[in-house]
């Protein structure tokens, strides 16, 4: 199967964030994959010599709340079929939300690797503030900043481990 890792999670935690950072190096190949849908970007990046993909979920279509809501689910189906790794992305300067359970519901379900990643943790002192992230039942919590790329390395050090 491909190396192909989705990032999930609800609108604003950073998703499109990461992704821009993941792929950055490799923006000629982005770009011909890019727009290949309007809810997903697919881009690819390299770490410590593994190659792989990066689909970005979101973009999501603007309605009721319900549709909003529906329309995140089916992203995270999407990429639970899709993905050999799945990033389930959520916001630490927020906690969680309702929709956080909802997407987790749906992951703790999955057995592809899932990791969770708290983003934001743009300094030390909001490293134990993740802590509550446990509540999901999906293992260890991954303190990154999509801003200025720290954590991002031992996360990365995780998903090629896959790969
Ligand atoms: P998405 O909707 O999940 O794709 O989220 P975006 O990547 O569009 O980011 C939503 C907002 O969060 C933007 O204003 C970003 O600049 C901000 N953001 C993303 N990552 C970080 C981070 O690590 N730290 C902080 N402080 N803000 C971030
Ligand atoms: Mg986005």
């Amino acid at each position: 199967m491909a190396n192909i890792v989705a990032i999930v999670g609800r609108p604003n935690v950073g998703k499109s964030t990461l992704y821009n950072r993941l792929t950055e190096s490799r923006k000629a190949i982005v770009d011909d994959f890019s727009g290949v849908t309007r809810d997903r970007h697919y881009g690819e990046a390299e770490w410590i010599g593994k190659r792989f993909t990066v689909i970005d979920t979101g973009g999501f279509v603007h309605g009721s709340d319900d549709i909003f809501e529906a329309a995140i689910r089916e992203q995270v189906h999407i990429a639970i079929e899709e993905a050999s790794v799945i990033l389930f992305m959520v916001d630490v300067t927020t906690g969680i939300t309702d929709l956080d359970d909802d997407i987790a519901n749906v992951l703790r379900r999955s057995k592809k690797p899932v990791y969770v990643v708290a983003n934001k943790v743009d300094h030390a002192k909001l490293h134990h503030a993740s802590a509550e992230f446990y509540a999901f039942g999906l293992g260890e919590i991954f303190n990154i900043s999509s801003a200025t790329g720290s954590g991002t390395g031992e996360l990365l050090d995780q998903v090629v481990s896959h790969f």
